[in-house]
C-alpha cells in the first residue's frame, strides 16, 4: 500500500511471483474508497490466475506506517492518512480470505530473510534508503517488532544535533541527512549558490532529480553529486557502526531506490566509514551486502508472515 500507488502480487513459495497488478490510489480522503480499491485489486489478481477461494491462504498488506499485526490495526500511516484504523477487520468483510498486515519495511526484511541474501543470517539489520530511510530487524531468525510495534525506525535516529528538519518534526535525523530527499536538497542548494553541475538543468527547469539522474551524474564524476553523495554515505556508515556496536548483528542488508541505482558507488564508501567507526569485536564476521530483491522483497515477505500468523507451511 502506497500513498500514490497500490502494488499487488500473487506469490507462492514454489514459483515466486505469478501475477502482479499496479493501480493508482483513489483520489480523495475516503477510507471506504481506499478499502474498496484494495478489495478490487485482490479480485483482479485472483481473477487473472483463475484462483479458487481455497487456493489463497492469505492476503498480506504492507503498510507504510506503524501497525499491530496481531490485531490488524494501523496505528499511524501518515502517507495514507490513516490513524487507529482496523484495516484487517474492514477488508475481511469484503474478501473471503484471511487478512494479515505488517509494516512494509518489516515485510521487506522478512522477504530478504526467507528468500533473499539474508537466508543464512541469524541476526540481521535491513536498511532501505530511498525518499526516506527505513529499517527492519531480525533477531534469532525472527522479526523484532518492539514493545509498541515501532522497532526499526532507524531513519529517525538523530545524527546531527540541530541538523536539517525531518518529516517527523525532529531535527537532524539520518533520514533528513542522507535520504535521497536530503541528498537532492543539498545538491540543489549547491547549484543555486553557483556551483557547476551536470544537474543544473533540473534546478533551472524546476524538475525533480530522481535516482537515475543522480546515478548518471555520479558516473560522469560530477563534483557536486559526488560530494553530496559521499557525505551521505559517510553519515550512513557511521550510523551503522553505532547500531552494530549496540546490536552485534551478523549481517546488514542495504536496499531501496538509492542503493539500487548507485550501490556500486555507495557500498565501498559506506563500508569504509563503517569500518573506521565500529568496534572491531562487533564487526567480526559481519557482512554488509546489497539486497537483490528490489521492491519485491516486501511481496516475498507475505509468505513468512502467513507462516507466522496462520501456520501456513511452505
Ligand atoms: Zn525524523
Amino acid at each position: 500500500m502506497g500513498g500514490t500507488k497500490i502494488l499487488a502480487a500473487a506469490i507462492n513459495s514454489h514459483d515466486g511471483i505469478i501475477a502482479r497488478v499496479k493501480k493508482e490510489t483513489p483520489s480523495g480522503n475516503e477510507k471506504e474508497k481506499y478499502i474498496r480499491s484494495l478489495a478490487d485489486i485482490v479480485e483482479e489478481v485472483t481473477d487473472e490466475l483463475r484462483l479458487s477461494e481455497s487456493d489463497v491462504k492469505a492476503v498480506c498488506l504492507g503498510v507504510p506506517g506503524s501497525v499491530n499485526p496481531k490485531t490488524g490495526i494501523i496505528g499511524l500511516a501518515p502517507n495514507l492518512r490513516l490513524k487507529n484504523f482496523n484495516i484487517g477487520e474492514r477488508l475481511s468483510k469484503l474478501i473471503p480470505y484471511p487478512v494479515l498486515i505488517e509494516n512494509d519495511v518489516n515485510l521487506g526484511a522478512l522477504g530478504i530473510k526467507k528468500f533473499g541474501v539474508g537466508m543464512n543470517a541469524k541476526n540481521m539489520l535491513v536498511v532501505f534508503i530511498g525518499t526516506g530511510i527505513g529499517g527492519g530487524l531480525i533477531f534469532n531468525e525472527k522479526i523484532y517488532r518492539g514493545s509498541n510495534f515501532v522497532a526499526g525506525e532507524i531513519g529517525h535516529m538523530v545524527v546531527e544535533k540541530n541538523g536539517p528538519l525531518c518529516g517527523c518534526g525532529n531535527r537532524g535525523c539520518i533520514e533528513a541527512v542522507a535520504s535521497r530527499t536530503a541528498i537532492v536538497r543539498n545538491i540543489e542548494k549547491d547549484i543555486k549558490s553557483g556551483k557547476k553541475s551536470v544537474l543544473s538543468g533540473f534546478v533551472k527547469n524546476k524538475e525533480r532529480i530522481k535516482s537515475r539522474a543522480l546515478s548518471k551524474a555520479v558516473n560522469q564524476k560530477d563534483p557536486v553529486a559526488v560530494k553530496r553523495l559521499s557525505e551521505a554515505c559517510e553519515s550512513i556508515g557511521v550510523m551503522l557502526a553505532g547500531v552494530s556496536n549496540l546490536l552485534n548483528v551478523d549481517m546488514i542488508v542495504l536496499g531501496g531506490g538509492v542503493i539500487e541505482a548507485m550501490g556500486k558507488f555507495m557500498m565501498p564508501m559506506i563500508k569504509k566509514a563503517f569500518k573506521e567507526n565500529v568496534m572491531q569485536s562487533s564487526a567480526k564476521g559481519l557482512k554488509i551486502i546489497p539486497s537483490k530483491l528490489g521492491d519485491d522483497a516486501a511481496l516475498y515477505g507475505g509468505i513468512p508472515l502467513a507462516e507466522e500468523f496462520l501456520g501456513v507451511i511452505v
